[in-house]
């Protein structure tokens, strides 16, 4: 038995969290079942975000031989099984094979959730409002906060709030925590309700002076790269809930 790395799901080290940046690698097939096409297949090395925390997963292309497979979804259990679209050639176990991701769905991914860490981290400042759910789409998102009040003119305000957090140009870093330290840090779970995960390595994302919190997605490098954010609404979610929804304005 070998120790299972902190980077890795199931047998497939996961490239992704090493740098949000990497668009192309060569891999190679670790299984897969030809005749049962929909089981996935399953990586030594993959850049494909899998999804989770309410970015969804990457697409992109699998390379092998003069062949492209196309990769739309992916299914997480013990191992990280990329999903082919139907009707695409399945490379067998023991392929070499390319991985390329879809850059344009993934860049702006990258965007759009950085752009909920802002928001986040602006509301939770001015406020002190606690997440209790969200989810996102490329370029648009929305998020839900424990904010029984809101005063005048939230939406503007909140608008210019965050766009000035875009503008100061606030470095963007993820890393790794045992995870007392992680737990250490104050409100490093910012979702109301959710308990620290069964892991003794956490990953904390943080936006340098705005946000700090635990999270597994890919962001941006630094928050002038999210662009100008839109505010579209802000709607009652019942009593306490406030949900914001924004889009990335180009
Ligand atoms: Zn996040």
């Amino acid at each position: 038995m070998t120790a299972q790395r902190y980077d890795d799901h199931g047998r497939t080290q996961r490239l992704d969290w090493a740098d949000p940046t990497l668009r192309e690698w060569e891999c190679t097939v670790l299984w897969s079942d030809p005749a049962d096409p929909e089981a996935g297949i399953v990586l030594d090395r993959s850049a494909f975000y899998p999804g989770g925390g309410g970015q969804p997963p990457d697409h992109g292309v699998l390379l092998w031989q003069g062949v492209v497979t196309r990769i739309v979804g992916t299914r997480k259990a013990d191992d990280l099984f990329l999903l082919t679209a139907p009707g695409d050639p399945v490379p067998p176990a023991g392929t070499a094979v390319r991985g390329a991701l879809d850059d344009e769905r993934r860049t702006t991914l990258m965007r759009t959730h950085s752009g909920l860490h802002v928001l986040c981290g602006t509301v939770f400042r001015a406020y002190g409002a606690l997440v209790t759910g969200g989810n996102m789409e490329p370029g648009e998102a929305r998020m839900d906060f424990n904010l029984p009040d809101i005063p005048p003119n939230f939406k503007q305000t909140l608008e210019d709030a965050v766009n000035a957090e875009i503008r100061a140009d606030r470095k963007i870093v993820a890393r790794f925590l045992p995870k007392e330290e992680a737990l250490a840090i104050p409100d490093i779970i910012r979702t109301q309700a959710a308990a620290p995960p069964d892991t003794p390595i956490m990953r904390i994302v943080d936006i340098d002076g705005l946000d700090v919190q635990a999270d597994g997605g890919t962001h941006v490098a630094s928050t002038a790269q999210v662009g100008r954010v839109h505010i579209t609404k802000v709607e009652n979610k019942g009593r306490q809930n406030r949900r914001v929804r924004i889009r990335l304005a180009g």
